[in-house]
């Protein structure tokens, strides 16, 4: 039948146009009056009087709220998450990163002494410019101190500044990522709702810990038994 397949077309493009849309607008999203009243936690004429310029922006559907995209647990954001208390300086993370960008520098900690000594840190960059985000050294690190972190935004105008060191690394928000972490998935952590697992939290971030210096003692003691 002539014209069959024009009525076909169309029938596909109208199926589509109906179809719920998985776009999602960001950073901002574009709003009308309800959604913009419901942002502001008011009742659209309450709004529309508090917020005139506002209120008409959003009548002509210019209005625009801030967007979260909602990110899965596992995503490997690179501002790192980073605790300082499980670090031994072993720079087994630097040794396994296959574009060599993370710099450790250390001196004797007098940590552990019995144990071969742990270091202290002095240096720890980590060069984010050239990241790409493999996760390589995560994987590396024995005693769970390095996690990947949950951040995105971190564009920069200067690549230097992409460079985290040590202080960044310390004072960064702990929000770590549970990729390759089963231990953050069995509490169901998600790091992008409810607290965050801070520095003193540092035995919850890990799976095996290290030994006090009384277990160290009695360890070296029942060795030798
Ligand atoms: S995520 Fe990969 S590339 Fe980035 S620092 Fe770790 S090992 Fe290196
Ligand atoms: S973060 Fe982990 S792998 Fe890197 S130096 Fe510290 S303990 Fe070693």
């Amino acid at each position: 039948m002539p014209g069959q397949g024009l009525l076909k077309g169309l029938g596909i493009t109208m199926r589509n146009f109906v179809r719920p849309t998985h776009t999602v607008q960001y950073p901002d999203r574009k709003v009308g009056l309800l959604g913009a009243a419901k942002h502001a936690g008011q009742n659209p004429l309450k709004f529309l009087r508090e917020n005139p310029r506002e209120g008409i922006k959003a009548l002509l559907y210019m209005a625009t709220v801030p967007e979260k995209v909602e990110q899965a647990t596992r995503f490997r954001g690179n501002e790192f998450t980073w605790y300082e208390t499980r670090c031994t300086g072993c720079a087994s993370c630097a040794k396994y990163c296959p574009l060599g960008i993370i710099k450790i520098v250390t001196h004797p900690g007098g940590i552990d002494v019995q144990e071969g000594e742990s270091y202290a840190i002095d240096v720890f960059d980590i060069d984010t410019g050239r990241c790409m985000f493999c996760g390589l050294c995560v994987e590396a690190c024995p005693y769970d101190a390095l996690h990947m972190g949950s951040q995105f935004e971190r564009g920069n105008y200067v690549r230097n500044d992409l460079v985290i060191d040590v202080d960044e690394l310390r004072g960064n928000l702990k929000r770590p990522s549970s990729w390759y972490r089963p231990q953050f998935e069995e509490r169901e952590f998600n790091p992008f709702k409810g607290k965050t697992i801070d520095e003193e939290d540092h035995h919850d971030a890990g799976r095996h810990e290290q030994p006090s210096p009384d277990e160290l003692k009695q360890r070296w003691v029942d060795e030798r038994k």
